[in-house]
């Protein structure tokens, strides 16, 4: 994450660089990197794409500054990859039925794993396009159009998930609505992908690039608010802008709202709205699909803008056209502004308290949601979680390693506040909690809070030198003491390292597992497909918050149905015909081999 919000701005400044690859060199290097970054050292070889695996020094990913090693190791396969170019070219154009220099096939690709369209453009019309792209923005100096190779690279993977990935053909910067049309449209010409990116925190592979080549539209320019309504509690703003951007100005305005949707500190509104996304805030204000984007202005895949409605609090004119691009991640449309809902800021304290197993710890939640006290957030960590956070020794204090439940409290007064914590303390030790710890001053339950907050470097902390598969499901809150027991157990059985944290109050849960080599990453991938197939069988989810993606888009017949996913597939063939937006995430191929589950 960290890595990524050093990435941003020098991802932008390298757009003004100078090592500009070709659409072929690009491909050459879309066989470099088939291979999956997995870490120092580790090789990955991608199941997707079938080519070869390839050591990757990962030193480069803390920072995405020029390294002359990897340009120079960039150019050797750019100058191999002549051959290679042709020959993939040829394979695609053999896969889709059609020679890939034919112009589009409007009938759907009978042999198409999705059902969705998949007949694109050639390399040649992709090198037109990138020409007419410079020809509308101006070459790499002017920083709107980059072919630099560590720019692209940087826009292909992602140091937060491990799934196969592939470098865009081109990345482009737009500065407005317009931008993003005249992108479209070229797009379309030339029929070639396009894959929205944004604060690049997704963990499933949301903004990979497709092997065929794409352009990528990088929206992180666009960051402004635009207009901020106190009265209305509202702002309007674009997709760039990091939900914590947001705060810290409104903040330092002096205008007395936030915007509660908090999911990574580097996460902006267009990817927040785009995955559907929550956080540790969602158990008091709901999540991305509640009604905090009030509308948004949309570039459709014909080119076309949409807003999708006005700014007033509520309306019923019609069916809800902002939510078909919630969770749609980037497949309907570019998000280019927003009108966001704004809460007021309240008084907050933090407590903290310990349970003898994770069932008591969430009947005591199931109790306190009950009683309609200020409840911000309730997150559950594990004594492994409890004991990564001692060892990582950014901590105030030494914790008993037990489950335990961070509650943040949220009232108009102090003693507001006070009442809620009494209440709490007493329900609590009603289920066997103990140690009750209510913060003092405002630094103490900052301190407090930064231990729950710190879940990723602490957890890490637990095996040196390790990295971490962070993955998320979601269950009726009551079946959420299962799925924690069955998955624990499965992880001990394995000898994974792991931590668990939940938002306990929505039934929420992740699971950090650790690993150093290739061999503990295939058996994370089966815990993960188990862990997975056993919230669904509890009338859950696959993902509670970070979305589909690439990762888990298998798990979609199962989950909502064939129906369902069929639904989703025709809305996509209404809206992009061509398949041009994001191709190859959430829209799944076929119901997963294993799976025998009836529909719901
Ligand atoms: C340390 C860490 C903690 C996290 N914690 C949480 C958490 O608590 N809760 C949670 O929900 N998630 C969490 N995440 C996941 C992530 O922060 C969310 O998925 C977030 O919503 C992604 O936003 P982004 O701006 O980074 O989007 P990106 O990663 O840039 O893009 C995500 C998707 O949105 C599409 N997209 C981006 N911009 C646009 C646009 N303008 N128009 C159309 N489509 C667009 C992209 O194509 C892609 O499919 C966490 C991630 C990390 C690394």
């Amino acid at each position: 994450m960290f890595a990524r919000q050093i990435a941003r701005p020098q991802a932008r400044r390298m757009a003004q660089g100078t090592k500009v690859l070709s659409p072929e060199a690009h491909n050459a290097l879309q066989s470099r990197s088939s291979t999956c970054r997995v870490g120092k050292g580790v090789r990955f070889n991608s199941t997707q794409t079938g080519q070869s695996s390839e050591t990757k020094n990962d030193n480069s990913s803390s920072s995405s500054k020029p390294s002359s090693g990897r340009i120079s190791s960039t150019a050797a396969v750019v100058m191999a990859g002549g051959t290679l170019t042709g020959l993939l070219g040829y394979y695609l154009g053999d896969q889709n039925g059609s020679k890939r220099g034919e112009y589009y096939n409007p009938q759907i690709s009978a042999n198409s794993p999705s059902g969705l369209n998949e007949n694109y453009g050639s390399v040649d019309d992709f090198q037109k396009a990138i020409q007419e792209l410079r020809d509308t923005f101006g070459g790499e100096d002017e920083g709107k159009v980059s072919n630099d190779a560590e720019i692209l690279e940087v826009h292909g993977f992602s140091e937060n998930d491990y799934h196969p990935g592939s470098s865009p053909t081109v990345v482009v910067f737009p500065a407005s609505t317009d931008d993003v049309v005249k992108i479209v449209k070229i797009a379309n010409k030339y029929k070639m992908p396009v894959v929205p990116y944004s604060g690049a925190t997704s963990l499933e592979g949301h903004f990979r690039a497709p092997s065929v080549g794409s352009i990528c539209v990088d929206v992180s320019n666009m960051d402004k608010i635009l207009e901020i309504h106190e009265a209305d509690s509202d702002i309007v703003c674009q997709p760039g802008i990091r939900w914590m951007d947001i705060n810290a100005i409104l903040k330092k305005k002096g205008v007395p709202l936030f915007f509660p949707i908090d999911p990574a500190p580097g996460a902006t509104i267009g990817g927040m709205m785009s995955t559907g996304c929550s956080g540790t805030n969602a158990v008091r204000y709901g999540t991305a699909k509640a009604e905090w984007f009030l509308n948004a202005t949309v570039v459709l895949p014909n080119g076309e803008v949409i807003k999708t409605r006005r700014r007033s609090r509520k309306s019923s004119a019609g069916f809800d056209t902002t939510k078909l691009f919630i969770g749609a991640e980037g497949t309907l449309g570019i998000i280019t502004e927003v009108t966001i809902r704004l809460a007021p800021l309240l008084p907050t304290n933090v407590a903290v308290v310990q349970f003898p197993d994770v069932r008591r710890a969430t009947e005591a939640v199931v109790e306190v949601m009950n009683q309609g006290v200020g409840i911000q957030c309730v997150e559950l960590c594990d004594d492994d979680f409890m004991r990564s956070t001692n060892l990582y020794g950014m901590s105030q204090r030494k914790w008993p390693e037990k489950d335990s439940l961070f509650f943040k409290f949220q009232g108009p007064t102090p003693n507001a506040l006070n009442e809620t914590a009494k209440i709490v303390k007493a329900i609590a030790e009603k289920h066997g909690g103990t140690g009750f710890q209510l913060a003092k001053t405002e630094k103490e339950a900052t301190d407090l809070w930064a231990d729950r907050k710190n879940a990723l470097y602490s957890g890490l902390a637990l095996v040196e030198g390790s990295r971490g598969w962070s993955t998320d499901v979601c269950v009726p809150v009551s079946r959420l003491p299962e799925l924690v027991y069955e998955t624990k157990k499965d992880i001990q059985q394995t000898g994974i390292v792991s931590t668990i944290v939940g938002h306990v109050g929505d039934g929420n849960f992740h699971a950090l597992l650790l690993f150093k080599n290739e061999k503990e990453l295939e058996v994370i991938r089966g815990l993960v497909h188990r862990m997975v197939e056993r919230a669904i069988a509890l009338d859950g989810t696959c993902t509670g918050e970070h979305g589909v993606g690439i990762g888990k888009k298998e798990y979609l017949y199962d989950e909502l149905g064939a129906g369902t996913v069929e639904l989703m597939k025709t809305v996509k063939r209404a809206i992009d015909p061509h398949n041009l937006f994001n191709p190859g995430k959430l829209y799944p191929a076929e119901p997963h081999p294993d799976s025998n589950r009836p529909s719901h």
